[in-house]
Parts: structure tokens; C-alpha cells; sequence
């Protein structure tokens, strides 16, 4: 085994976990064992509560400029170890190294928001009569969790941690067990950049331990990002609980592609936005629906394609499992009449037999009604469909039942904006596939893509890791006098 056993992160310090259960961390690039993941149990949860618990008091009453100095340090960290922490993402995840990179990347995109919250949440102040002033202010709910997806093992926690703990809370966060690793770096850069003991809390597990989380009485808030039928679980089961909770879910995105689109630009993009971390994106575009005559980028699609090489420019999915339910889609796909253009099945890497790889997939002549055109695949491949009008296109994207992101691609400005205010998704890329906000834009899907109200990152996430509380004073009227006199 690689690494060494994985331990929970309590109080500050690492901590064996009490459970016999174990699982195996594998990575995908290659199939490597690379550590041994013990399940946490409720016991453990409770060790994790009663640090967070404890820390509360003195993080919460430590002003906010004070509290993002530990951001601004873990930020350098972050860039310090920018290399390393990307290695360890690209290893246990199976993206590329250059992927990984731009992950933390992003990590340290987002931490940089969190550094300037204190300019965000000063508050508002007004003297609503005379002698009488009406205050806002911000205040953390207190402990809360996190529980985070396997596709990107450094930036979703981010997306969460900097945020909420930057606000006030003491935090509990659960990795995926199937990328449990670079999460332990991360609380380790924290702890260096002088984040109280107590403050963020790991423990790991499946879904044992997030169901101990939804019911726990002390954890107020929490945010989920996964798949749709564990946010709809999660969601569910936590509010029963009374706690608030954000949950954001799966997605299936289409990209509209008009005749008049730029063919080579659009291609690139395609391509990109399918393949990019193996299609195991949120925000990859899973179908494009062509709009009229189209054929010429469908071809410089295929061209686009052809020059993405797993093990190369392009990474592993996450498991065995993976790869064999992408596999199916294609070959139920073609088995329903789809016809595919460049067909990623059965790819191999040499000298990494045991990775889990899948090439890029063109599937052209896809109908609505096609698994390969309403499910999430997760895996580098898209689906064409056509249609003859942009209405049509957009019944299409309309009538699936999620909504992260959705894009255009035209030159022609009416039309974009017809479809970009038509699209039922919440993030709209024209002319780009990958739709994701930058800071300080929040991000968030609709429909089955996300439960609960705002967005996870950005200015919207204040609203969801605080309260807001109204304080009214009547100060004294009488003019003349003062504490002198
Ligand atoms: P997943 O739903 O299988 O797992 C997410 C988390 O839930 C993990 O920590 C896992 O341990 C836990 N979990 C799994 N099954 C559970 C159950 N039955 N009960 C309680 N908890 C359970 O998702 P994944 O496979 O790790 O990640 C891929 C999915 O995440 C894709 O659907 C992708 O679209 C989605 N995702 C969405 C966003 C977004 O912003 N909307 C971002 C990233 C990933």
C-alpha cells in the first residue's frame, strides 16, 4: 500500500477511526492501492460534533478581519504546494496532472474570495427614526457539515471550506471514500496556516456516516454536492431533521450548436467541455443538439476528438464500475440506431493495464427518448441530436429534468440571448462550454440539479452559512447632552 492508513482529522490532530469496516482507495490511473479507508461510525461523528462544539465559542466571537488572516496564509500555502497537492488530486481522482493543477487552481481562486468576506458582510446601519437605529449582521449557525463528491477531491471542499468556516462556523466534512486523500493535505495546510484546533473536523466514511450526519441534533446546516439521488436523500433526510440544507446534484448539459456558429472555436469547445476530467464534470457538456445544417462541425467535432489520447490529454474515470456503465450507454446507444462517430470503448493505456480508462465518444444521430440523451453518463462522451428549429432544441433541454449549465453556440446575438433566457439551467455559457461563474458569481444549478435556496460559492453562499440578525437601539434623543456632562 502507498500511503499509509486513512485517519479522521479531530481536534486538530490525526485520529484512528474505531471501525473494523474498511474500504480500499484505488487509484484509477493505474490501479495502485494507495490506502486503506476505515469507515467511521457515529461514535466517531461524535468526537468530531464535540470539537466543532467546543471550538465554536471563541472562533465565532473572533472578528471576521482576524479570522481571514488564517485564509490569506493558507492561500500562500496553497500556491506553495501547488505541485504537490495537483499530484496527489491527479493520482487518487485519475484526472491529468495539468487538470489537477487547474483544480487547486480554482482552490486558490476560491480561497481568495473568502479573504475579502469581511468587505462583504459589513452589515447595514440606519437611523430609521430619530434616535432610533436599525443594524444587520451576519452570524454563524455554528457547527456544520459538508459532504463532498469524488470528481474534484481538492476544489469542492473549497467551495465550502473557506467560506464557511471564514464566516464563523466550526465545520464537519466528509470525503468521498474514493478520494479521501488530498483532503487530508488540505486540513494539514490549514492547520499550518494557524486554523484553531477543532475549527474543521474530517471523517470519513460512505454512507453510513452521512446519514449519522443528517440526523445528528448539533450540526445546523449542511451543504451536499454529488450525485441527484444522494442530494434528494440528503436534502430529504436532513430537513426532517429541521436543519438547513443545500444539496447540489447531477446534471446532463446540452450545448445548442447553430449553423453559423464558428466551426473550428465551437469544435474545440465541444470537445473540451465532454472530455475535460473524463467527462466527470458537472458543468461537461453530455449533449449537443445541432439546430438546422450542422454537419461540418459535427466532422471537426470528431477531428477535435480524435486528438484526445487516455493516458495522454486525457485521464481515467474513477473506477472499473464506471468505465462499464459508460460503455453500456454507448453500446445501448448504437444498439437504439445511434451511430457512433468515435468510439472510445474498450481503450486501454500501455504500462497501465489496470487503469480505468474510457476515450472520447462522438455519438451522432441520438433521439430525445435515447438513455444516451436524458441520463447523466459521467464519462467523456456526447450525444448529437438535431433538430430543425431552435424552439425544438430548446423543448429538448427544457424537458430534462436537470439544470446546471446550458450554452450557445452562434454568432448571430438575438439568438443568443433568445436561447440564453429560454434554457432552464443556471449557469448559461454563450460561446463557452464550460460555463462555470468565477468569483465573486455564485454557483449553482436548477431543478433536479440542486435542492434549497442560493448557491453554494460566491456572494450567495453568505446567506446560506449565516443568520441574519436585526438589532434595533434607541439612543439618547435629548440633545446637549453627553457622558461629561
Ligand atoms: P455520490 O452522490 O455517489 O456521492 C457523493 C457523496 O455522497 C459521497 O461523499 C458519498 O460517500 C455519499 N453517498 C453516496 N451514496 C450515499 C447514500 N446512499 N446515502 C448517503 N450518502 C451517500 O456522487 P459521486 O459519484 O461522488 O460524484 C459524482 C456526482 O456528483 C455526479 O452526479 C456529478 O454531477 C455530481 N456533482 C455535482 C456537482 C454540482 O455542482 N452540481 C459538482 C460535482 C459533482
Amino acid at each position: 500500500m502507498k500511503y499509509e492508513r486513512v485517519r479522521n482529522f479531530i481536534n486538530g490532530s490525526f485520529k484512528d477511526v474505531s471501525s473494523a469496516r474498511t474500504l480500499p482507495v484505488i487509484s484509477p490511473v493505474d490501479g495502485t492501492l494507495l490506502a486503506e479507508l476505515p469507515c467511521s461510525s457515529a461514535a466517531d461523528l461524535e468526537h468530531a460534533v464535540e470539537a466543532a462544539q467546543t471550538a465554536f465559542p471563541a472562533w465565532s466571537r473572533t472578528p471576521i478581519k482576524e479570522r481571514v488572516q488564517v485564509f490569506f496564509r493558507y492561500k500562500y500555502l496553497l500556491e506553495k504546494h501547488l505541485k504537490g497537492l495537483a499530484a496527489l488530486v491527479s493520482e487518487e481522482n485519475g484526472k491529468t496532472f495539468s487538470e489537477a493543477v487547474a483544480e487547486v487552481e480554482k482552490c486558490i481562486e476560491l480561497t481568495e474570495f473568502a479573504t475579502s468576506l469581511p468587505q462583504l458582510v459589513a452589515g447595514e446601519v440606519l437611523e430609521v427614526s430619530t434616535g432610533v437605529e436599525c443594524r444587520t449582521s451576519y452570524v454563524p449557525l455554528g457547527v456544520v457539515a459538508s459532504i463532498v463528491p469524488f470528481n474534484f477531491p481538492a476544489m469542492v471542499p473549497n467551495w465550502t471550506i473557506p467560506n464557511a468556516i471564514a464566516l464563523g462556523n466550526c465545520m464537519i466534512i466528509k470525503p468521498s471514500e474514493k478520494v479521501p486523500l488530498s483532503l487530508s493535505v488540505i486540513a494539514r495546510l490549514l492547520k499550518e496556516a494557524g486554523l484553531p484546533d477543532g475549527v474543521l473536523n474530517i471523517v470519513n466514511g460512505d454512507s453510513e456516516i452521512v446519514d449519522a450526519i443528517c440526523d445528528h441534533p448539533d450540526i445546523t446546516a449542511i451543504s451536499f454536492v454529488g450525485s441527484t439521488r444522494v442530494a434528494k436523500i440528503v436534502y430529504q433526510r436532513s430537513t426532517q431533521q429541521l436543519k438547513r440544507c443545500l444539496a447540489l446534484g447531477g446534471a446532463k448539459n446540452h450545448l445548442l450548436v447553430l449553423p453559423d456558429a464558428k466551426p473550428d472555436m465551437t469544435a474545440q469547445n465541444v470537445a473540451a467541455s465532454m472530455s475535460g476530467c473524463a467527462g466527470q464534470r458537472c458543468m461537461a457538456a453530455s449533449a449537443m443538439i445541432g439546430v438546422g445544417e450542422v454537419d461540418h462541425i459535427v466532422d471537426l467535432v470528431c477531428q477535435e476528438a480524435r486528438k484526445i489520447i487516455p493516458g495522454q490529454n486525457l485521464g481515467a474515470v474513477i473506477n472499473q464500475e464506471s468505465k462499464e456503465r459508460i460503455e453500456r450507454y454507448i453500446t445501448e446507444a448504437e444498439a437504439q440506431g445511434a451511430r457512433i462517430l468515435v468510439d472510445g470503448r474498450g481503450a486501454t493505456v500501455a504500462g497501465k493495464e489496470s487503469g480505468t480508462y474510457v476515450g472520447p465518444t462522438v455519438i451522432d444521430y441520438v433521439t430525445a427518448d435515447m438513455a444516451v440523451a436524458r441520463e447523466e453518463i459521467f464519462g467523456p462522451v456526447i450525444s448529437i441530436m438535431r433538430t430543425s428549429t431552435v424552439d425544438e432544441a430548446l423543448r429538448i433541454e427544457n424537458e430534462n429534468p436537470y439544470g446546471n449549465a446550458a450554452a450557445v453556440f452562434t454568432q448571430n446575438g438575438g439568438m443568443a440571448r433568445y436561447i440564453a433566457e429560454r434554457a432552464s439551467a443556471g449557469m448559461i455559457g454563450v460561446n463557452v462550454g464550460v460555463p462555470v461563474p468565477r468569483e465573486p458569481f455564485s454557483f449553482g444549478g436548477w431543478n433536479e440539479s440542486k435542492f434549497g435556496v442560493g448557491d453554494i460559492t460566491g456572494k450567495s453562499s453568505i446567506a446560506f452559512w449565516t443568520k441574519l440578525k436585526k438589532s434595533t437601539t434607541k439612543w439618547n434623543p435629548e440633545e446637549g447632552v453627553n457622558w461629561m456632562s
